[in-house]
């Protein structure tokens, strides 16, 4: 792992690269801005560690630019200055959408900076492909499921499986986390898409003998859509655990990948001959969502949450809404409408004419092991959306 330390002081600039040497990592310092950018720019580190006071420039700034840059890695704060500004701009730099991983006060403690530097670490390798594959091979991942209700008349009409990394010393990394790493591979998203599906499979028998009968809907990437076995593969699987293909549902979001339309093309048409739905994931908001909409064979449209928890307030929201629900009647597709909070949301969505709703205001994802008990309190028409698991 490489560390870069930016500090106008060279002396904690060199504290800090004795520190991380003697931790295994390789590390530079720099005392100006234009050094600091070169760095970053011919030999990208993982961790930055960033003292607020600069002389010709600022850590906020810094930060900013950072940000700007969609810098992916860690950042470490220090500063002598004021405990209260150096809380506020870790607070700043995670609003940026930085990995602040720590805020460290002046004079630095070696005890302390060891320690961040160490977490650094250990998230850093949990984030890599490799650890991922290691992850999957040992039943580190884990699937949640999230209901999609209709309302009128009121049923549960599918359960969306959602992947969850519990990594044993970092804790629940949630799939925004570590899908971006997993796409840059392909390798490495066909064997996590695997377990998936397998999961989802073993979890629809359990649900089974519960006695819920119920269509599950997993998540693909676009990514997965090279090989033009994945519909024998998963007919395969959906044979062997029982699972009948029209209850499984493909939820697709459309990027770049779809680019390759003709691969693309005739996997989808092969899952769909197969009986899979196949439903394109987060609308509105993807790369050439109509014209994928009229090359592709979906069966479902899913609102994206964006649009869905804006409509009541804002009237262009609720206009695409409108004819995003439209769309989908007149081209004979199912539509759901993902992310509603509110049951004014949820109220004005039946106006709209969308019937089927999935978001926190139903439940938030669960363990297979608990929908039982929230089908029952909800079929009962109670209000059970329960806490988010951490
Ligand atoms: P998605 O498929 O659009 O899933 C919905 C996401 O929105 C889930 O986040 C869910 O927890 C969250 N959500 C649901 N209802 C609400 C709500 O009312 N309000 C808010 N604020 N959020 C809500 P999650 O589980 O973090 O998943 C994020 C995304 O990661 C998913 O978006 C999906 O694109 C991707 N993903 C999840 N599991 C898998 C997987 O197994 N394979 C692949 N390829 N992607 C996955
Ligand atoms: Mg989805
Ligand atoms: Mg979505």
């Amino acid at each position: 792992m490489r560390v870069l330390a930016f500090d106008d002081d060279a002396a904690v600039g060199r504290l800090v690269v004795r520190v991380a040497t003697l931790a295994g990592m390789e590390a530079t310092a720099v005392t100006e801005a234009e050094a600091f950018e070169r760095s970053l720019r011919t030999d990208p580190p993982q961790v930055v560690v960033l003292d607020l006071q600069l002389g010709d420039t600022d850590g906020v700034e810094q930060l900013r630019r950072l940000a700007m840059q969609h810098y992916p890695g860690g950042v470490v704060l220090m500063s002598g200055f004021d405990a209260r500004v150096l809380g506020t701009a870790r607070v700043l730099g995670q609003s940026l959408g930085l990995k602040v991983v720590g805020a460290l006060e002046k004079p630095l403690l070696v005890a302390e900076l060891e320690q961040v530097l160490e977490l650094v670490q250990s998230v850093g390798q949990s984030l890599s492909t490799e650890r991922l594959l290691k992850a999957i091979a040992c039943n580190e991942l884990l699937l949640e499921f999230q209901p999609v209700v209709s309302r009128q008349p009121h049923t549960l009409k599918k359960l969306e499986a959602l992947v969850r990394w519990q990594h044993p010393s970092v804790g629940r990394i949630p799939p925004g986390d570590f899908l971006p790493m997993a796409e840059s591979d392909t390798a490495t998203m066909d064997a996590l898409t695997e377990w998936v599906v397998g999961a989802a499979v073993d979890a629809y028998r359990e649900l089974v003998k519960l006695g819920i009968s119920v269509p599950l809907a997993v998540n693909m990437s676009a990514q997965n859509l090279h090989d033009l076995s994945l519909p024998d593969r998963l007919e395969q699987r959906l044979r062997t655990g029982g699972m009948p293909a029209r209850h499984l549902c493909l939820e697709i979001t459309e990027t770049a990948a779809f680019e390759n339309a003709v691969n693309t093309m005739d996997i989808l048409s092969r899952v769909r001959l197969k009986g899979m739905e196949l439903s394109i994931d987060d609308f509105g908001t993807g790369y050439s969502s109509l014209k994928m909409l009229r090359l592709m064979p979906f069966s479902e449209i899913k609102i994206d949450r964006s649009f869905v928890s804006d409509a009541t307030k804002s009237r262009d929201s609720r206009a695409i809404v409108k004819s995003i629900i439209d769309l989908a009647a007149n081209m004979d597709m199912a539509c759901v409408a993902e992310g509603v909070e509110t049951e004014e949301t949820a109220d004005l969505l039946e106006q709209l004419g969308v019937r089927d709703i999935q978001g926190f205001l139903i439940a938030r994802p669960m363990p297979v092991a608990a929908i039982p008990t929230w089908l029952a309190i909800w079929m009962q028409g109670g209000s059970v959306a329960p806490r988010a698991q951490t």
